[in-house]
């Protein structure tokens, strides 16, 4: 049973059965592509490069302990 008032969120469209709830597979992958680059882009990407930071300073920190003394 077709429902006449719901719409394409990227385009406002009419939705297309076979790609619900979008009009079309392209605004399918662009709200895909919104939700990768909310979500998973800040949980994946900066975060190694973090923690690499990280890595580095505590280990220049253990190889150059009294750098900070004299
Ligand atoms: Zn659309």
């Amino acid at each position: 049973m077709p429902n006449p008032s719901e719409k394409c969120p990227i385009c406002k469209k009419n939705i297309v059965p076979e790609y619900k709830p979008f009009c079309s597979k392209r605004c399918a992958d662009i709200d895909l592509n919104r939700w990768f680059s909310g979500d998973y882009r800040l949980s994946s990407e900066p975060r190694d490069e973090e923690e690499f930071e990280e890595l580095q300073n505590s280990l220049k920190e253990t190889l150059d302990p009294d750098h900070n003394v004299g």
